[in-house]
């Protein structure tokens, strides 16, 4: 089993601003790099339209957060997953999240609508949990929104934000605690933020969190390659056993193998 978790909006130096013992934890079990990069433009729908297709945004067309079929539709992580017989499950506290994937290519897809409080990630953490003790899913994603929602509520690297840092370390712990022994997890943000926003070329908004451990991942080890989104998903399916699809722009993270 590999989880995917994206934590929306975490820059990597505030993993460092303020206490945060499970991101610590998977750092020193695992491979990390402080330095990957998001792609241009840095906002949340294009991010995850690259990370699960493996081009970058001026391949797949979606430049903000509205939906549109791509003109050459690429195939995405889950329906190269769905092909080679694997089940993928979809957690998420945002909707547009639902136009990743095609349709008949997803197992299980949990949707969750949430005010935000300092406990708005708490039900999809708690769902993760269950998810992965079901053990049912080759690929199960985790999508955690909270950060990115006190970013623009309070400015990326504020007292708000960093306080609800450490409500995602919390729930992150659940996900972590709930991980069989035989699983990876990769951990990644799609994007930075500085003020209130995000979505230009700044390094503020483009420097991101890549971290992942599990069996034959080396651990407390520091990537020295460029990590970028479009790399994640080569990385999943290769770690599968299977290829890329040829259309997929980005490479497997090999480096992080023992
Ligand atoms: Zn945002």
């Amino acid at each position: 089993m590999i989880v995917l978790v994206m934590v929306d909006g975490v820059r990597p130096d505030a993993l460092d601003a303020t206490p945060c013992p499970t991101f610590a934890a998977i750092r020193a079990r695992g491979a990390s790099t402080m330095q990957a990069q998001s792609v241009m433009p840095s906002v949340t729908l294009p991010c995850h339209m690259s990370i699960f297709h493996s081009v970058p945004p001026a391949r797949h067309g979606i430049t903000d957060n509205l939906y549109l079929p791509m003109a050459r539709p690429v195939t995405g992580l889950v329906e190269r997953l769905r092909h080679h017989g694997h089940r993928s499950a979809f957690i998420h506290n945002w909707e547009p999240l639902r136009d990743l994937n095609r349709p008949e290519t997803l197992a299980l897809s949990y949707y969750v609508e949430a005010p935000y409080t300092h406990q708005y990630d708490n039900e999809v953490a708690a769902q993760a949990a269950r998810v992965i003790a079901d053990g049912r899913h080759a690929f199960v994603f985790v999508y955690l929104g909270g950060v990115d929602v006190a970013g623009h509520a309070f400015g990326w690297m504020s007292p708000g934000y960093l306080e609800q840092l450490r409500h995602l370390d919390a729930d992150l712990g659940t996900i972590v605690a709930a991980l069989p022994a035989d699983a990876t997890l990769i951990v990644h943000a799609d994007h930075g933020g500085h003020e209130r926003t995000h979505g230009t070329a700044s390094p503020d908004d483009m420097t991101i969190p890549w971290m992942a451990f599990g069996p034959g991942i080396r651990a407390g080890y520091t990537i020295t390659e460029p990590v970028s989104l479009l790399d994640t998903a080569p990385t999943i399916t290769h770690m599968l056993g299977i290829g890329p699809d040829a259309a997929w722009e980005g490479r497997a993270i090999t480096e992080i193998l023992i």
